[in-house]
């Protein structure tokens, strides 16, 4: 084990097995961290020091009686803020629920508590998930452990951003439209969106149904196996979850890190390519292919040609499904409720009025609109109903694709992280950001983003992207995993021994 806040999640449940080291000892470190290093970034909305202490106290208990719950027992975690966690604060980066503090756990949080993970804290997020840069936080923005000027990806920024800066070995994010693999690809960490219903959504405060998906935020692949073993699987709270066994992940992990790709058929997708590409994500993408293509694998060219309207689809179903979920925050039921100036006995919907005005940021607002225009009737078939026949022609495209390959890849992201600011009032180059990770939403299929090197014009990650087949994850953690053996070797070791330390920055140096 190399230390207590560099080491993989594996490495430090290894330690914690063969009492080398303690919980207590590796939650107090990433506290600490957390203490010298989040002033700058703010990765954490909320951090539980006194509740993580006292779970790391229980699980070395535990481990000294040889009854651990798990092999990650004890190794702290931090989770996204839009994941309901009994008596801590769960905001989902939005004013409207300041101060709620839910009366249950979301299943995969139950899930983390029956293992034995301490719970370090709550993660920064865009408001309600809605974003490519954690810039839409009602708290502000997280900032990228690489270059504090730039932004660390969206929505789930602030678990991106613990895991690379080392303020969590683990962390828990969502992915709609990317919100796990993009943050991942532009902080040089890896990032996991599971087969649509693989993990439980119950408690999970819901941006669109149809779409959402729990996965880990990890700094290798293997851990990512790990946490994924551990939340995943059926769950009767949630209607849409897969009742069957998970494939093997772990497994794949260790098959795939052994380096040998033989017979696998991976497939470029044509569309997810190109001008507008950033050159130096390019350049890093080919090189993995290369890669890939030494440990065995067979590289062709597919088409999935539905895929360039993938985002236009996107930004109608996501919206219709947003602005009705987001109706139940009527300053009667959650958080925030804000009397009206100037009214005396106002109505309920005047009070409604009045708290969805002060409680909600411009993005959200923006959706709510958006979404209630395409569901209105005299619309749905020109808007909602088109996008839904695209949703259709894109998982056939997949279909198809997945006839002539067990994989298909490409870029995670267009561009390396950008500057804060920079996309903030120009919301279509914002949603440009997940032109390739949204189709895996759509189709509900499986994909991880493994970084794939720094690119020459700004030295900053890139991330390579992984697609499988709906219920076929083992794949993505196969070749996610036969990448990062061959590029970490490459690189003498992880990219993000790389990235700054952070400590030079303590103490609020950047205003
Ligand atoms: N950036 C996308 C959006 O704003 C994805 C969000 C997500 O995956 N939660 O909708």
């Amino acid at each position: 084990m190399s230390d207590r806040i560099h080491s993989t999640a594996a490495e430090l449940a290894e330690a914690l097995a063969a009492g080398s080291v303690t919980s207590v000892d590796l939650t107090q470190a990433h506290l600490d961290r957390i203490a010298a290093v989040d002033g700058d970034v703010h990765a954490y909305l909320h951090v539980d020091a006194e509740g993580a202490l006292e779970q790391a106290v229980a699980s070395d208990e535990r481990r000294a009686a040889g009854t651990p719950l798990h092999a990650l027992d004890g190794v702290p975690i931090a989770v996204k803020d839009v994941l309901a966690t009994a008596g801590l604060p769960t905001t989902c980066g939005s004013k409207i629920l300041e101060g709620w503090i839910p009366p249950y756990d979301a299943t995969v949080v139950a899930r983390l508590k029956a293992a034995g993970l301490p719970i370090l804290g709550k993660t920064n997020m865009d408001e309600f998930a809605m974003g490519s840069s954690t810039e839409h936080s009602a708290y502000g923005p997280t900032r990228n452990p690489w270059d504090l000027d730039r932004i660390p990806g969206g929505s789930g920024g602030g678990s991106a951003a613990a895991v690379a800066a080392h303020m969590a070995p683990l962390a828990l994010g969502t992915d709609t439209g990317g919100s796990i693999r993009q943050p991942g690809a532009v902080t040089g960490t890896v990032g996991v969106k599971p087969t649509y219903g693989g993990v439980s959504r119950y408690g999970l405060v819901a941006l669109a149904n149809s779409l959402d998906q729990v996965g880990p935020v990890t700094r290798t692949v293997l851990d990512s196996a790990l946490l994924h073993e551990l939340i995943g699987g059926h769950d009767p709270r949630d209607s849409t979850s897969i009742d069957q066994p998970l494939p093997g992940l772990v497994a794949a992990a260790r098959q795939g890190a052994a380096g040998d790709l033989a017979g696998v058929r991976v497939g470029v997708i044509t569309e997810l390519a190109g001008d507008g590409w950033q050159p130096g994500v390019m350049a890093r993408f080919e090189e993995s292919l290369e890669l890939l293509v030494k440990a065995g694998a067979e590289v062709v060219e597919v088409s999935c040609p539905h895929f360039v309207h993938a985002l236009a689809a996107y930004y109608l179903i996501l919206p219709a499904e947003a602005s009705s979920n987001l109706a139940k925050f009527d300053a009667m039921r959650y958080g925030l409720r804000v009397m009206p100036q100037g009214i005396d006995s106002p109505s309920a919907e005047e009070v409604m009025r009045a708290t969805r005005e002060a409680g909600f940021g411009d993005e959200v607002k923006r959706r709510i609109v958006l979404g209630t225009y395409a569901l209105s009737s005299g619309y749905y078939d020109a808007y909602y109903g088109q996008a839904q026949k695209v949703r259709t022609l894109i998982g056939r495209d997949f279909a198809a694709a997945f006839e002539q390959v067990d994989v298909l890849v490409s870029p995670t992201a267009p561009t390396t992280a950008f500057k804060l600011g920079e996309k903030l009032d120009d919301p279509i180059a914002m949603y440009l950001n997940d032109l390739a990770t949204i189709p895996a939403n759509l189709a509900g299929v499986p994909g991880v983003s493994v970084p794939s090197g720094l690119a020459d014009e700004d030295a900053l990650p890139a991330g390579f992207q992984v697609l499988a087949p709906a219920l076929a994850d083992e794949r993505v953690y196969r070749v996610g995993a036969a990448l990062e053996t061959a590029l970490t070797e490459k690189w003498g070791g992880p990219l993000l021994a790389q990235a700054p330390s952070l400590e030079s920055t303590q103490n609020g140096a950047l205003a």
